[in-house]
């Protein structure tokens, strides 16, 4: 574990067995995490779905947390919620009951088998972009700039704003 702690952003999805209490209480696991604080969340939105149409809506959401966990151990405690609510690993774009995706920690670059940072999906999906910046609007991503004229790219994406924090 870390001794300085860090801050991560942690994208949060759902589209089976009741998504909104799916991302509740991933909220509520992300606060257990050993050395971790949840500082923000952000509302939740719903979205249609991304390259396989014939499944359920999503509801997405973003939190901010301080951890001293390294990012491949975050990663791991990551995949063991999801594993928790009984996530499958189908194939891409599978429905889920929960994906949790680290999209940045710190200013972080890295690209192993199993962990990219910036998030490689982050950049053109109004899901993550929507709801990151409703908590960090000055958020800079590591080798693409500010947030703000990314989510301007993704204007066309519809987005539902369904639960206010
Ligand atoms: P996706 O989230 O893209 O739909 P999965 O949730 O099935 O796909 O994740 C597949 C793998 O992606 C994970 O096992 C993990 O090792 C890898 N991965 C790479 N970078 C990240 C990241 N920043 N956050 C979460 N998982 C990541
Ligand atoms: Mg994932």
């Amino acid at each position: 574990m870390n001794k300085q702690p860090s801050q991560a952003f942690i994208a949060l999805g759902s589209n089976l067995e009741n998504p909104i209490s799916q991302i509740q209480q991933a909220f509520e696991e992300l606060k257990q995490l050993p050395g971790t604080c949840l500082m923000k969340q952000s509302s939740l939105y719903q979205s249609a779905p991304v390259g396989r149409l014939d499944q359920p809506d999503f509801i997405n959401a973003v939190a901010l947390i301080k951890t001293c966990l390294a990012p491949h151990d975050l990663l791991n405690a990551l995949l063991a919620i999801e594993q928790n609510h009984g996530r499958v690993r189908e194939s891409l774009n599978a429905p889920r009951t929960l994906d949790l995706d680290i999209l940045l920690y710190d200013d972080l670059q890295c690209h192993d088998e199993k962990l990219t940072l910036p998030h490689p999906r982050m950049l053109q999906r109004a899901f993550v972009l929507k709801p990151l910046m409703e908590i960090a609007p000055d958020c800079h991503i590591p080798g693409h700039g500010h947030i703000a004229p990314l989510l301007a790219t993704c204007n066309g994406q519809q987005l539902k704003q369904i639960k206010a924090i």
